[in-house]
């Protein structure tokens, strides 16, 4: 069977169960290789840990091996919490238990599961030492969960487990998606704006300038790649007009200004948004900046914590735009990591970061996330093009 993962994106598996029923030996068996620390101590794992492995067909996966979900007292219950929330960026997950059967905490992580439409995996650990309980196989059946008897110690159904994660594995992984090589035709030429500034990594073009001068070759187009002080020379040496502009956000005001209104423009943030499966409702929250009010809160989100620079765009030019842009008392919170703030209701708007450490799945949860509360939601590249009045130009090009 072959599979392919699209470009740079890893499945993520979370795995969830009671203390001490096999989830790091699991992760070892299925990999073989010993990496996980197994431990016969209960709780050995205490906060959600990412392991990176290649497996075979589906590519790389990252496994969060997590604490045990029936984990006590006050410290227990904020692992419990932060093993749940692990579930946010998951693409799938494997629920562990053993010869106990199904509890009333896992049943309860089944209920999370479906509630997050998250695909799932009931694996009976230990079962070489008994087999586990009728009443929780029987439960399995009538509800159509798919499970394993599984034996981390003798091996026997890692094979099936192994077969079954690539039974799972959602259609939206397995597909190659082009990031704009189907709004391309074969032969035309992409003009690519990329600022060599002091921001910029040395030596090197950042991944998805990268990511896109390779979907333009796939598609037999031809790229021209210039700084944003070359656009006019490089519009006047062209024979005829570029079938597509793609910038960089930063400079996006410019690049509409030199770039006349026939020729289609877009962003890199803005292609990447629609790459990763949810350009709509970006553009959606984007919109709903005309509607901030004097008082608002808006929660700058960013997924990872990277080093802040002196003109750091989520922590000084965003909100400085919302509040050129708004006229309005707009106050903007930043929030760096893998989770929301508990309390995401409070804010009116939320504007994420270009999310390029997340996976696809991970990103359309956010926005899941944002929309079940009721909370709009962008992303920079698309706020961006909002506070410089060109959305509707460089989501034109997208269909929008
Ligand atoms: S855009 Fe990438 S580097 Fe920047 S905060 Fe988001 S995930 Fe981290």
């Amino acid at each position: 069977m072959s599979m392919k993962a699209p470009r740079g994106e890893r499945l993520v598996i979370a795995l969830i169960g009671r203390r001490n029923v096999g989830k790091s030996s699991l992760i070892n068996a299925l990999t073989g290789q010993a990496i996980a620390i197994v431990d016969e101590q209960p709780g050995t794992t205490t906060d959600p840990v990412a392991k990176h492995f290649e497996l075979l067909p589906v590519g790389p996966v990252t496994f969060y091996d997590t604490a045990g979900i029936d984990d006590v007292g006050v410290v227990g219950k904020k692992r419990v919490a932060a093993s749940l929330k692990v579930l946010w960026r998951s693409d799938m997950a494997l629920l562990v238990t053993d010869e106990a059967g199904l509890t009333h905490d896992e049943k309860a992580a089944i209920a999370q599961l479906k509630k997050m439409e998250i695909p799932f995996l009931i694996l009976f650990n230990k079962s070489d030492k008994s087999a586990p309980p009728e009443k929780s196989l029987s439960f399995c059946r009538e509800e159509g969960y798919p499970f394993v008897l599984l034996s981390t110690a003798t091996g026997s159904g890692v094979r099936e487990t192994r077969d079954r994660i690539i039974a799972l594995v959602p259609e939206s992984f397995k597909e190659e998606r082009p990031i704009i090589g189907d709004i391309l035709n074969p032969g035309e030429t992409v003009l690519l704006v990329t600022p060599i500034d002091p921001g910029a990594p040395r030596g090197r073009l950042i991944l998805p300038q990268v990511q896109v001068l390779r979907d333009v070759l796939d598609r037999d187009a031809l790229a021209y790649t210039v700084k944003e002080s070359d656009i006019t020379r490089a519009l006047d040496s062209l024979k005829s007009p570029p079938a597509l502009v793609i910038t960089d956000s930063q400079v996006v005001e410019l690049v509409n200004r030199l770039v006349p209104e026939p020729v289609p423009l877009t962003t890199f943030s803005t292609a990447f948004a629609r790459y990763k499966g949810e350009l709509a409702p970006l553009v959606e929250g984007a919109r709903t900046i005309d509607l901030l009010e004097d008082g608002d809160r808006v929660l700058v989100a960013e997924a990872c914590s990277h080093h802040a620079q002196s003109d750091d765009i989520g922590r000084v030019k965003i909100p400085r735009w919302i509040k050129e842009y708004t006229g309005k008392r707009i106050e903007t919170v930043i929030a760096a990591g893998h989770d929301f703030p508990e309390s995401l209701e409070e804010y009116a708007l939320v504007i994420h970061c270009g999310a390029c450490m997340l996976t696809g799945m991970d990103m359309k949860r956010r926005i899941r996330e944002c929309q079940s509360r009721g909370v709009p939601v962008t992303n920079y590249g698309v706020a961006i093009s909002k506070f410089h009045g060109v959305l509707d130009r460089i989501v034109r090009p997208f269909g929008l």
